[in-house]
């Protein structure tokens, strides 16, 4: 388990899940609110351990391994659970359509609608410390999967986070950092991407987890992010517009 002092007396915990899942954990000391529980096991220990009680669950994106702890978690104590506005999902008390931002235990959130990885999907952004949890939506050096959604809706959710500054914290829905940058590398070689491959590879070794990074490092190395740099795009095809570069690294990492 690893954590992480945000601001006065507040905490994220960061718990491994499944293969390759991350649960984060929001809290006061007191209190605390949970994101994307995969698994329930690894939340109750820790909420058993810090003595805290549970006020809220918010879930990104309908899939299993995002979810499938929710149910036990609401059961047991009675926590409020916001979700992306779909209908499957549900466990949910309060399906988020907007864009409104929201306080709980204190924290103000504000949740982007990002579509693309799935027709509903969320990002939350707690503003006062600047911590995005990103879902499926973006990884540390990658994004998600277009399982129901196009390339100009993901590329338009990804636009979304240009609203968001450059010291925010990433924390992504899956630990996929040292094979995106492999991908970052065999689109553009630099020395920039050869450095963050070797500092994941140590982290990864010394303490199993690559993240968080921040936007500033996702707008530089993130190749689904360089899509609108003209000599970036210029390696992907020659022409094409910014979605069809997308469009074209997706299908590329998905058989990298
Ligand atoms: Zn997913």
């Amino acid at each position: 388990m690893h954590s992480f002092e945000f601001g006065i007396n507040k905490t994220l915990y960061i718990l491994k899940a499944l293969a390759d899942n991350y649960i984060y954990v929001l809290t006061n000391k007191e209190s605390a609110i949970v994101i994307d529980p995969g698994e329930t096991s690894v939340v109750f220990s820790l909420l058993k351990e810090k003595n805290l009680q549970l006020k809220a669950i918010f879930l990104t994106h309908f899939h299993e391994d995002h979810i499938a702890g929710a149910k036990d978690l609401k059961e047991k104590t009675g926590c409020k659970v916001f979700a992306a506005d779909d209908k499957r999902i549900k466990i949910a008390d309060s399906y988020i359509s907007n864009e409104k931002e929201f306080t709980v235990e204190g924290l103000t959130f504000v949740p982007l609608q990002t579509p693309g990885h799935t027709k509903e999907h969320l990002v939350f952004f707690e503003k006062e410390h600047k911590l995005l949890f990103s879902g499926d939506l973006l990884f540390s050096l990658g994004c998600g999967r277009l399982f129901e959604g196009t390339p100009q809706q993901m590329y338009t959710s990804l636009a979304k986070l240009n609203i968001l500054p450059e010291d925010t914290k990433v924390f992504p829905g899956h630990e996929y950092t040292l094979q995106n940058a492999r991908f970052a590398k065999s689109i553009e070689s630099s020395e920039k991407i050869d450095a963050k491959i070797d500092q994941v590879e140590k982290n990864l070794s010394k303490n199993g987890i690559a993240i968080p990074s921040t936007l500033k490092e996702e707008r530089m190395l993130n190749p689904f992010l360089r899509v609108d740099d003209p000599s970036f795009k210029a390696r992907v095809g020659k022409n094409i517009s910014a979605i069809e570069a997308f469009a074209k690294l997706r299908s590329l990492k998905d058989q990298f």
